[in-house]
């Protein structure tokens, strides 16, 4: 049933390992909270998201301010407040009137609760999308045209800052600009960094297209397409990826570790010193050594999510790295805003989205207001797959395929 206008909402914003948690009231009448999507380069290589989605904190800030969330100075006006245990980004502390107080603070929209507001009302509406310049390929906004409010607003889209750059046409940038479906994955190295650069990796993506070549279907991994030798890109729903990354959707993609280096030069001649780790209990064990640890890993931590799920992460600016777990031995996800690919930020040189698919772990929001966000973003995806003329991803037409023979129910 659909709250009163005078009704009050209680809402939270919380960490993924729940040491830091804050809740304020908020009239029924000022939601949807609005949100700004900021799009631009360091802020995908400070979280690991394609995106940073915030809004205005609704309530007291004395508690943020005072607690001891750890501190990256994102810019001299902006510092991202994080849980260092976790690396959940929870706030942009920002210092618009000078460098004494705050001027306020942004909430990371993926930190906020899943709450039923009855209706299909949203609790978040991104009412605008910045800096889209830095992506070259308009990155995730071209999924994230209408606000998210469930009722069609169109978002606005900007190259720069809102209100003071040029706004997007709905045309930018041209289809026939982007790299076509069919055509094969480019033997590129992939630099994967952070945006303090703590974390400085390499994805060869040009080996892996060697090992491949050639090779049947079922000694390819799940995960790269049979024909083109794309690598997945995955929207992704599920609760603790959108607590540890701070953004409502999150976008992974995979990698085997073989394919992983660090880059050269970074200390001393690489063929003299040890391989990146080529198993996720090799990694593991590297990144907690306590004596004699690889200083080639850099700021690179982790947390623990469960007993066999491992959360890489930046110690220091608190970008999501990878995602690992104990059951997939020698391959990991990759938060996509880390890649730096040359044609842009969805990366489609080496990427292909599931454009149109089931996002994995769809069933955590169900029940909440990110279901409607959610139906809204597949559907948004899947038009733009049509309009530029895609067929369905391989996964998607596999796991389809398979469930007209009645092989699953999925
Ligand atoms: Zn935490
Ligand atoms: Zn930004
Ligand atoms: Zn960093």
């Amino acid at each position: 049933m659909a709250l009163e206008a005078n009704e009050c909402v209680e809402i939270t914003a919380r960490c993924l390992c729940r040491a830091y948690s804050f809740t304020t009231t908020v009239p029924q009448s000022d939601l949807p909270l609005k949100a700004s999507a900021c799009h631009c380069t360091s802020c995908r290589h400070s979280t690991g998201a394609l995106y940073t989605c915030d809004a205005p904190w609704p309530g007291p800030t004395n508690e943020i301010r005072r607690s001891s969330l750890s501190r990256y100075v994102f810019t001299q006006r902006t510092h991202i407040r994080f849980c260092s245990t976790c690396s959940t980004p929870m706030f942009f502390e920002e210092y618009y009137a000078g460098p004494e107080e705050p001027s306020g603070y942004g909430v990371f929209t993926g930190t906020l609760g899943n709450n039923d507001l009855g209706g299909g009302k949203r609790l978040v509406s991104t009412v605008d999308h910045i800096f889209l310049s830095d992506t070259l390929d308009g990155g995730a906004s071209v999924w994230m045209r209408e606000t998210g409010s469930g009722d069609g607003t169109r978002a606005k889209r900007w190259f720069g800052p809102r209100d003071k750059s040029e706004e997007v046409p709905d045309d930018w940038p041209p289809i026939s600009s982007l790299p076509a479906a069919d055509v094969k994955s480019e033997a590129a190295d992939i630099p994967v960094r952070c945006r303090c650069r703590g974390v400085d990796l390499v994805f060869h993506h040009g080996q892996m297209l060697a090992d491949f070549e050639g090779k049947p279907r079922t000694e390819i991994p799940r995960f790269i397409d049979p024909v083109t030798h794309k690598t997945l890109g995955s929207f992704d729903a599920c609760n603790s990826c959108r607590l540890s990354l701070g953004t409502d959707v999150i976008y992974w993609t995979f990698v085997l570790l073989r394919h992983l280096s660090f880059p050269e030069g970074t200390a001393g001649r690489q063929e003299d010193l040890p391989l990146f780790p080529q198993t996720s209990a090799d990694l593991k064990a590297a990144v907690l050594a306590q004596e004699n640890r690889d200083p080639r890993f850099g700021t690179l931590s982790l947390y623990a999510s469960s007993s066999d799920v491992q959360r890489y992460f930046c110690s220091r600016c608190s970008a999501t790295v990878f995602y690992a777990c104990d059951e997939h031995v020698d391959d990991l996800d990759i938060a996509v805003g880390l890649l730096d690919a040359p044609d842009g930020a969805r990366a489609e040189s080496i990427l292909k989205w599931s454009l149109g698919a089931t996002p994995s772990w769809r069933q955590d929001v169900v029940g909440g207001w990110r279901d409607g966000l959610f139906t809204d973003i597949v559907k948004e995806a899947e038009a733009w797959r049509i309009e530029r003329g895609y067929p369905k991803g391989w996964r998607r037409a596999e796991l389809e395929e398979a469930k007209k023979k009645g092989e699953t129910k999925d």
